[in-house]
């Protein structure tokens, strides 16, 4: 039987909706618009589209965005500078620095000039040491990982005591999806690029998030029958066919891993579209925590 398909758009348009019409509350309030500002340094087109992507997603749920754009050979001072100035600014609640950040530049020291109350993409190092800690809260969780969570908890409420396993330990994707996990009280093995025989350890799990980067390297028959398998991967792959050259898909090869697991993400339309909804919820929590 064919797995069930779990819509990421649709389930993304609930909470853009729930947020929205949050936004709209603080304003009958007089409370002022929630602010996001946007960190783009370079010219990375897929950077360049995803903060487009970001701006317009505020925009549709009343979230005010500012979008400053540096180029690639702005100076390490120059985007802190930068970005410590948003932390001063009364009308900006998020600060979202768009990853990568050009070659050369020490991203660990731009994210730490973050504040915590403004860091909407969870990636200051604070925020990720309270995550892998026990008993402490972080500020923000990230948002590809908490939409995976988000996706996950829909079909799988419970996870004491499940197998999951996480393919990839990036710092974005990863490794804060299996320190989510753990914090769910399942239980997690993370795979990389020197794991040995990679389908044994899958197929052990119930849960399978795949973050890896590399088109349909899950097949079929790596997946234990009726796992919750989630797609993260965004790769192109030359499609003639198509008015762009190209298509996207997925680490998870979707028509052979859909007979066998029992849930399982779309790509497009699977995580990435809870990716924005996160950010928006994100920025929505950090205007209201600032209000007290
Ligand atoms: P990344 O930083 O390149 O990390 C990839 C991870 O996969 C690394 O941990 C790497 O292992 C591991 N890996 C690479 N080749 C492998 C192999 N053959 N076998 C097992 N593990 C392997 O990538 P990322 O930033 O986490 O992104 C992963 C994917 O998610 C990409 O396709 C990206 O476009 C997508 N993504 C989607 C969203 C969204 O909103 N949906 C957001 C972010 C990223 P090592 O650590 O050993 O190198």
């Amino acid at each position: 039987m064919s797995a069930q398909i779990l819509d990421g758009s649709a389930i993304a348009e609930q909470i853009r909706a729930e947020v929205g019409a949050e936004v709209k509350l603080l304003a009958e309030k007089g409370k002022p618009r929630p602010g996001l500002a946007t960190v783009l340094v370079g010219e990375n087109p897929a950077s360049q589209s995803y903060v487009r992507g970001k701006r317009k997603a505020c925009a549709e749920v009343g979230i005010e965005s500012f979008g400053f754009e540096l180029p690639a050979t702005a100076s390490q001072p120059e985007v802190e500078e930068l970005v410590l100035k948003l932390n001063a600014d009364p009308k900006v609640n998020g600060i979202l620095v768009q990853l990568p950040l050009p070659s050369g530049m020490d991203e660990e020291s731009v994210l730490s000039k973050v504040s915590i109350d403004k860091d909407v993409d969870g990636f200051h190092p604070v925020n990720i040491g309270r995550l892998a800690q026990k008993g402490r809260e972080p500020r923000f969780i990230p948002c590809t990982p908490s939409g995976v969570m988000y996706l996950i908890g829909k079909v799988l409420p419970n996870l004491e005591g499940v197998n999951a396993v996480v393919l990839g330990r990036s710092n974005i994707v990863g490794m804060p999806v299996a320190l989510l996990l753990v914090r769910a009280n399942a239980t997690v093995t993370i795979c990389h690029s020197r794991t040995r025989d990679l389908p044994s350890v899958t197929r052990q799990a119930d849960v399978l998030v795949a973050a890896v980067g590399k088109a349909d390297m899950v097949r079929g028959d790596w997946v234990k029958p009726g796992a919750v398998v989630i797609d993260v991967g965004i790769n192109r792959v030359e499609d003639a066919s198509r008015p762009r050259g190209y298509r996207l898909v997925g680490d998870v090869a979707f028509d052979e891993v859909k007979e066998v697991a029992g849930v399982i993400t779309p790509v497009p339309g699977g995580v990435g579209p809870l990716t924005i909804a996160m950010l928006l919820r994100n920025t929505l929590r950090a205007a209201k925590l600032s209000d007290h």
